[in-house]
């Protein structure tokens, strides 16, 4: 029996590194599987990799129009939604003495609101019932030279998962977060670090990670189909970390 049989979701940044490979995970389990993201080169892959069970909305997480278009296409699609993936992020390290007004607002505004808005555009989509999963990051559980603005909007998802857990419980619908460390994705080499090569500052990361590698997307999205399926049916308001030791040990 596949868990996540007859099961709808969406999954923001779903064309990419973690949300691209827990879509293919959650299509695998028996899910029809919305995915939303910018880019429509990306998406159109996805599309082509992922087959008949994937559905594609290009759109911005930062924009009210983008998010009620995704509603509706959902409602129009699948009527209602049983998982709701919001892992669309961008990271940026940068210390607080060159970082600028930019920088926090392009943080906050994706991570923390571009999040905050996504859950309020489908919350009235979602199921009773429904699992609500918010990325946040090994950044929020430690001190990291430089990501201070990103740690805070990670911080403010996993106080999300809590508060939101509390609002919704009495349509059982629980909301926990997933904590990623560094995981050899498009963001990670973007910063200049994939298992393979990384700059100066990727070699300080990930010699603060005990287990000595990167994480592939795999290992995240197999917390996440947990988190989603009825397998963690008593959690709600919890963070699952998955960072290699990296904020634990
Ligand atoms: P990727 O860069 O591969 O994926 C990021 C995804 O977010 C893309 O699908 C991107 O789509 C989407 N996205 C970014 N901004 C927006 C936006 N404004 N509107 C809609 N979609 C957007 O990185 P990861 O898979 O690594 O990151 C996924 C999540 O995991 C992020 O929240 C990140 O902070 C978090 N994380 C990642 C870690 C890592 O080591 N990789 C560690 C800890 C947390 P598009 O470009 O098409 O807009």
């Amino acid at each position: 029996m596949r868990r996540l049989s007859g099961k709808t979701a969406v999954i923001t940044g779903g064309n990419s590194g973690i949300g691209l490979c827990t879509a293919k995970t959650f299509i695998d389990e028996g899910a029809r599987v919305f995915i939303f993201g910018r880019n429509a080169e990306k998406l159109a892959r996805a599309k082509e990799t992922l087959g008949k069970d994937i559905f594609t909305i290009q759109g911005d997480v930062t924009r009210a129009d983008d998010l009620a278009r995704l509603a509706d296409t959902v409602k129009a699609g699948s009527g209602k939604v049983d998982i709701l993936f919001v892992n669309a992020g961008v990271a940026e390290f940068m210390p607080l003495t060159v970082a600028d007004e930019t920088h926090f607002d392009r943080l906050f505004d994706t991570n923390v609101r571009g999040a905050y808005f996504t859950i309020k555009a489908l919350e009235p989509r979602l199921n009773d019932g429904a699992s609500i999963i918010l990325t946040t990051s090994a950044a929020n559980n430690m001190g990291l030279t430089g990501s201070s603005v990103y740690a805070a909007s990670k911080a403010a998802l996993r106080s999300f998962a809590k508060t939101l857990s509390a609002e919704f419980i009495d349509r059982k619908i629980r909301v926990n977060a997933i904590s990623p460390g560094p995981i050899d994705t498009p963001l990670y080499s973007r910063m200049g670090m994939t298992e393979d090569e990384q700059t100066d500052a990727g070699k300080a990361i990930l010699a603060r990670v005990p287990v000595g590698r990167m994480g592939l997307p795999s290992e995240i999205a197999k917390s996440v189909l947990f988190l989603a399926s009825d397998d963690s049916s008593y959690m709600a308001g919890s963070e699952i970390i998955v960072d290699g030791g990296m904020s634990q040990i």
